[in-house]
């Protein structure tokens, strides 16, 4: 028993076989087929979960549109108390939830107590946020009118979410949806179903307790087909989804053709920039995490490490001698650093990755490879690795999600800038120096063209107060902190004429 994950299993509902639609405290039997959730932690199947149907979906469809009738009328602030209370029942659950995280997904105990943790901040951000859905009031151009904008729940928000952070993600879309009174359909992913069952399970209670109706969160579980439902939905105005670029050109596209908004956030290509003018000691550990953290598998994950020719040889060797000392193993044991990939397939892109880099001409400075043996049975566990490349290799191009870390070598801040911009995707960036003038060119408009932009800090671990997501290949969506909630809600414009007079705007006259 893995640390205690049966009993914290059972805590949160989850059982060997399951049931994988919900419209909140009530879960379908569709007598359907099954997907197996196995853990890359030892490998072995913690359950099973139904797959979601049309039927099912159908009725998961109806209840929300029900739900939504009630919660939008709720007033806001009060649809903040509900959220308050859903982040109290998280922080109970606190220990089980992470452990669950860490056992489905691979990532460390510590960092599935992190997601929980987000999960927990995002809950007290939307209750604040909740009495501050401002919208502004303008000047009206015509006497005896007033005019302002008021902000209005979309309706069913369907959450397309990847399996790196399973529940993190969704607790940005849902809380905020939430307090802005839209109702949500969650279809996580595949690889990580559980996880959503449980959060389900904890939500479902306190939406119960409040007597609020069913249908304000609900869950279907399959692959890429059951998405699919969401996004060709023309009763779902707004889907999120997180995940591959691959998925958000099909769910864009699907979502663009009936003309409903979708909020994508996709891949990274992540750069730190390494000047000359670095703290070497803030440097080489803001890149050993952003590298090697989560097994390389966040969306902000340090890929690519562009460093100047005077420091570079100091950074090679000092970050090839701390990966010498990174301990792999079980994510559950505190003592690793780092844990399995998702699966196998997982591995296979890895390996593909290391022999295409080989062909490009890349050198080796760190090797690659399986972790086999003890401990190791589940096939998952892959070794840090580094290679010396150029920015234009094609297999540099793209986003590998393992830890691979790329090695450039630059001569001016212009030409690393260029490097850091020269690739499809815009999530994270990051420059580590201590001189004003390199650190402003770089988040000036001739700087990083990502949606996030560091200084002395790498390029993952995002908080939640700001605006997560970013540009280009990375779908342009904005999440979680600052304005991101006016995403989940229609604005209306409003002008309101107290005066006997009918003055027409542009100062048209229609007389007869
Ligand atoms: P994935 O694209 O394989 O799957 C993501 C989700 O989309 C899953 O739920 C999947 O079932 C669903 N899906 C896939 N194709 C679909 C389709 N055609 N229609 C509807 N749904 C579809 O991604 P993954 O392997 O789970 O996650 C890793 C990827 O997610 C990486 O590229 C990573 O960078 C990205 N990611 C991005 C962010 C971000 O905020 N930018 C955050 C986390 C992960």
């Amino acid at each position: 028993d893995n640390y205690g994950i049966k009993d914290a299993l059972k805590r949160l509902g989850i059982k060997d076989e399951n049931l994988g639609t919900s419209t909140g405290s009530h879960w379908v039997d569709t007598g359907g087929e099954l997907i197996k959730s196995y853990s890359p932690v030892d490998g072995s199947e913690i359950g099973t979960i139904q797959i979601t149907n049309r039927e099912a979906y159908e009725r998961v469809m109806h209840e929300a549109n029900e739900g939504f009738k009630v919660w939008r009328m709720v007033p806001a602030p009060q649809r903040g108390e509900v959220v308050r209370q859903i982040g109290e029942a998280l922080r109970e659950r606190k220990a089980d939830l992470g452990k669950l995280v860490s056992y489905e997904m691979g990532k460390s105990y510590q960092e599935g107590l992190g997601e929980v943790q987000e999960m927990i901040d995002i809950c007290d951000f939307a209750v604040g946020l909740s009495r501050q859905l401002y919208g502004l009031s303008m000047h009206s151009e015509r006497p005896g009118h007033r005019m302002y904008e008021q902000w209005h729940p979309l309706g069913v928000i369907g959450v397309i979410s990847a399996f790196n952070f399973p529940v993190a993600v969704w607790s940005w879309n849902v809380m905020i949806a939430w307090v802005c009174g839209d109702v949500c359909v969650w279809k996580p992913s595949e690889k990580t179903t559980l996880t959503a069952l449980a959060c389900q399970n904890i939500v479902a209670e306190v939406f119960k307790a409040n007597e609020l109706p069913e249908g304000i969160s609900s869950v279907i579980t399959g692959n890429y087909s059951v998405g699919g439902f969401l996004a060709e939905d023309p009763r779902v105005p707004l889907i999120s989804a997180t995940g591959s670029t691959r998925m958000g050109r099909q769910v864009g596209e699907a979502v663009g053709s009936r003309l409903g908004k979708a909020l994508l956030e996709l891949g990274g290509n992540n750069a730190i920039i390494i000047s000359e003018h670095a703290d070497l000691e803030v440097a080489i550990r803001g890149a050993l995490f952003g590298a090697v953290g989560t097994a390389g598998q966040r969306c902000t994950t340090t890929r690519r490490l562009i460093v100047q020719e005077n420091v570079y040889n100091e950074v090679k060797e000092r970050l090839s001698s701390a990966y010498e000392k990174l301990v792999i193993g079980n994510p559950l044991d505190e003592k690793n650093h780092v844990g399995p990939l998702i699966d196998k397939k997982a591995v296979e892109a890895y390996l593909s990755a290391i022999e295409r880099i080989h062909a490009e001409g890349g050198k080796e400075l760190v090797p690659g490879g399986i972790l086999e043996g003890n401990g190791f049975q589940s096939g998952c566990y892959v070794k840090p690795c580094i290679y010396e490349v150029e920015n234009h290799f094609q297999i540099v191009q793209e986003e590998t999600f393992a830890p691979i870390l790329y090695l450039i070598k630059y001569k001016t801040l212009e030409e690393a800038i260029a490097f850091q911009n020269d690739v499809p995707q815009g999530l994270s960036s990051a420059i580590m120096s201590t001189n004003l003038r390199e650190t402003e060119q770089f988040l000036s408009a001739i700087g990083s063209d990502c949606g996030i932009a560091n200084v002395n800090i790498g390029t993952s671990g995002a908080e939640i107060g700001g605006a997560f997501g970013g540009e280009k290949e990375t779908g342009g969506g904005r999440e979680s902190g600052s304005d991101a909630w006016k995403a989940y809600m229609r604005r209306q414009t409003t002008t309101i004429n107290y005066s006997t007079q009918l003055p027409l705007a542009q100062g048209i006259r229609f007389d007869i």
